[in-house]
């Protein structure tokens, strides 16, 4: 069985591993590789590798820096089939669903290929007599990246073509059910002409992400993943005075109103839904339909979500694949058990549901629970799996406050054909990413990427103009030059001239 190491120094690297464990198909539930989890040693070592190839990095002219980003892009666009496949193997999404992660990670290449507009400063010219002023951007230096399982290729090129594009060398810790597309990336990124050492990767769980946060070579640090580990990440990294970025989870909700397109908002919410399992971050597990129309839109919902193919995602057709783990399929099960015994009504029932051939598979087909207790746990936490619940809500402010209610604020949505509600939802909602029925609001790569509440811990967004910000250093410089200050008094005061 092939297993898969580090990636320092622009090779694979064994060094000395704490153990090794198996890499698992969702889709069949066969152990397809192994991964090992690399010591503290070898953190070292990619950290003492990063640290020197940055050093010259950051002196490398943006235009070698953006003509490597150029390739970068044409080599992933080459070996998208490659890549997908290996997503699919280990995460279990349907191919389109894989080849759709690429292409959202492909446009942040896209704006790293811009870097050089992007990263320009400013310059005021004559601040004071014969003083001027301006500012550069330099990069932070060593910089890690910590991913979920769920977007292998996606969350991963959030980061890195920013951070390495402003001058940073990055460390790669991808999450350890998928590793593998990662190992493809570096190998297109030295193709690409990317000097070695720039970008690592270091394969762990909790150890590593401790190794990481504590590490004194390693100056930022960006984090997608569950709440409770962002707020670890968050906590350590800044108390080790890391500049750290960390987002979390997520319990999208969106409303549908009464005088929204019933069969549109179906249709859309089905997708938002079930899509890739329900394991995204901008997944919509829970609608809040508004005056009575809850019975009707769960019923219009249910005929898309049949209609849903539910398979190996490999496999032609197939829509839908397994979720990540029997763990996660067992978690997910018990919370719509105990929303159904608390009085809710699954009126689509996924949870028995097998598909032929894949028995040992993670499967469960979309489950879609109304009358939904607010009390309970497929209600209050991320449930992260095909399921959506449906709650009820008199008018606009009750499904509002409903909304804003939820410590969570990643991404929500309105369904309505009323141009004053949208416009009353966009101001109000306590989301950093809104959709007017568009029910999965992900901004493109130009604009940045980030929630409120639980689903972000500290203040910048990711990818875009505030991913740049996260990875460089401004500095602002003032400047005079003796041969003409000299025509003017030298004055003890810190007063500007007026
Ligand atoms: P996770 O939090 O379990 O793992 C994320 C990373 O943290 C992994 O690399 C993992 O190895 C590491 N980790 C796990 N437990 C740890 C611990 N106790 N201490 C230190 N490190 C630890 O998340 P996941 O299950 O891989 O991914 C799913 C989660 O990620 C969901 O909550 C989802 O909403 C979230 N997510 C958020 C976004 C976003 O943009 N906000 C995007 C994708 C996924």
């Amino acid at each position: 069985m092939s297993v898969v190491h580090q990636w320092i120094d622009g090779a694979p690297y064994e060094g000395t591993p704490l153990r090794i464990v198996p890499i698992e198909n969702p889709a069949t539930g066969k152990n397809i590789g192994e991964v090992a989890l690399a010591s503290k040693e070898d953190l070292d070592h990619a950290v003492e590798v990063a640290r020197t190839a940055q050093k010259a990095w950051a002196h490398t002219s943006l235009a070698k820096r953006v003509a490597v980003m150029y390739k970068m892009r044409e080599l992933v666009l080459a070996h998208q089939d490659d890549i997908a496949k290996a997503i699919v193997a280990e995460h279990g999404k349907d191919y389109s669903d894989a080849v759709g992660e690429i292409q959202r990670g492909r446009e942040t290449l896209d704006f790293a290929c811009g870097i050089n507009a992007a990263i320009k400063g400013e310059y005021s010219f004559d601040v004071s007599s014969g003083v001027d002023i301006h500012t550069i951007k330099q990069p932070v230096g060593v910089v890690a990246g910590i991913c979920p399982f769920n977007f292998p290729v996606m969350v991963p090129m959030w980061m890195h073509p920013i951070a390495l594009a402003s001058g940073n060398a990055f460390i790669l810790k991808p999450a350890t059910p998928t590793p593998t597309a990662s190992f493809l990336i570096a190998e297109l990124y030295k193709e690409a002409g990317l000097p070695d050492g720039l970008f690592n990767i270091v394969c762990g769980g909790r150890e590593m992400v401790t190794d990481i946060l504590e590490h004194p070579g390693i100056d930022a640090i960006s984090f997608v993943g569950s709440t409770p580990v962002a707020r670890i990440v968050q906590e350590k990294g800044c108390a080790a005075g890391k500049r750290v970025q960390a987002l979390g989870g997520a319990n999208n909700h969106a409303i549908v109103m009464p005088d929204a397109d019933i069969e549109f908002a179906a249709k859309h919410i089905s997708a938002a839904a079930f899509g890739a399992a329900g394991e995204r971050c901008m997944a919509l597990p829970i609608v809040v339909s508004v005056g009575g129309i809850g019975t009707k839109l769960a019923e219009k919902v249910a005929e898309h979500a049949k209609t849903i193919k539910v398979g190996y995602g490999i496999d032609e057709g197939v829509q839908m694949g397994p979720v990540i783990s029997a763990k996660a399929k067992e978690r997910i099960i018990g919370m719509i058990d105990r929303a159904e015994d608390a009085g809710a009504t699954v009126i689509l029932d996924g949870r028995r549901f097998v598909v032929p051939g894949y028995e040992g598979g993670h499967f469960l087909s979309p489950t879609i629970v109304t009358n939904v207790p607010r009390d309970c746990d497929l209600y209050t936490d991320e449930v992260f799996g095909p399921v959506l619940a449906i709650v009820e809500a008199e008018d606009y402010e009750e499904a509002i406050s409903i909304v804003n209610a939820q410590p969570f604020g990643n991404g929500s949505a309105i369904f309505t054909n009323d141009g004053g509600v949208a416009r009353r939802f966009q101001m109000e909602v306590e989301a950093g990413m809104v959709g007017v029925n568009v029910p999965i609001p992900t901004p493109v790569a130009y604009y940045s990427f980030g929630g409120w509440k639980d689903s972000l811990l500290g203040d910048l967004h990711i990818h875009g103009p505030e991913g740049l910000k996260f990875y460089t250093r401004t500095k602002a410089i003032t400047e005079r030059w003796p041969s003409e200050s000299g025509t003017y008094e030298a004055t003890m005061s810190f007063q500007r001239e007026e």
